[in-house]
This record gives structure tokens, C-alpha cells and sequence, in this order.
């Protein structure tokens, strides 16, 4: 695969996510494209009211801008990208929302999420 059909699949996930963060899936990928062309992404999600992106193989310089998008995604409604508080349901549902959007949920004082990234050596290594 070319770098510039890395950069389209990548983008062709956006559809995965939330449209409040799209914009933010948009650009993140385009930032990645331009410092690690080979990063390519096999998933993204909500989760626990956070933008999630998972790459195929290690990048030190994508994971660094996807983390900061990460952190980002929590103070973009997730519906409609204004800003936004982490939020959660009495019954523990999470999301990232803005006071147009958050009926039935109150600020979170805290994300359940805590971030461990771990290599895995291939057997060749
Ligand atoms: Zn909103």
C-alpha cells in the first residue's frame, strides 16, 4: 500500500466514530499521514466517552498526536463538536457532551480510563 492509500483507509474510518468528532478523527489523521505515513489505524471508537484510535504497528510520533487527540476528544461534544465535559449517567454511561446535549447526565469528576500502551516483541525480534 502507498502512503496516500494508508491516509484514505485511515480516513475512511471516520464513519466509526461519533459526528462531534469526526473533525478531530479527520485532522488527527491527516497530522499522522504527515510525520508517520506508514501508521495505519484498525480501529476507533467511543469509549467511556473518549475518542479511541488503534494502530496496526508501534509509532512513537503517531501515538504521541493520538494521545493528545485522546485527551482532546474529552472536551468536544461527541454529537456535536461544541465544547464539552466528560459526563456520566447515574448507571455508569460515559460520554463527552455538551450542555445542549447531556439530558440524563451529570459532569464526571473523573475518567474511568487509565492508558497503558505495552509493546509486544514479533518472534523475530
Ligand atoms: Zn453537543
Amino acid at each position: 500500500m502507498t502512503d496516500s492509500e494508508i491516509l484514505a483507509e485511515n480516513l475512511s474510518r471516520v464513519i466509526e466514530l461519533p459526528e462531534g468528532w469526526q473533525d478531530l478523527y479527520r485532522q488527527l489523521m491527516l497530522d499522522i499521514s504527515a510525520i508517520d505515513g506508514r501508521a495505519r489505524v484498525v480501529d476507533t471508537k467511543e469509549k467511556f466517552g473518549e475518542m479511541r484510535v488503534y494502530l496496526k504497528e508501534y509509532s512513537e510520533l503517531a501515538f504521541a498526536l493520538i494521545d493528545a487527540a485522546n485527551a482532546r476528544s474529552r472536551s468536544i461534544c461527541q454529537v456535536c463538536a461544541a465544547p464539552a465535559v466528560l459526563s456520566r449517567t447515574k448507571d455508569g454511561f460515559y460520554a463527552t457532551v455538551c450542555s445542549s446535549h447531556s439530558n440524563g447526565f451529570l459532569p464526571a469528576d473523573f475518567s474511568p480510563l487509565r492508558h497503558v500502551r505495552m509493546v509486544v516483541p514479533k518472534a523475530d525480534q
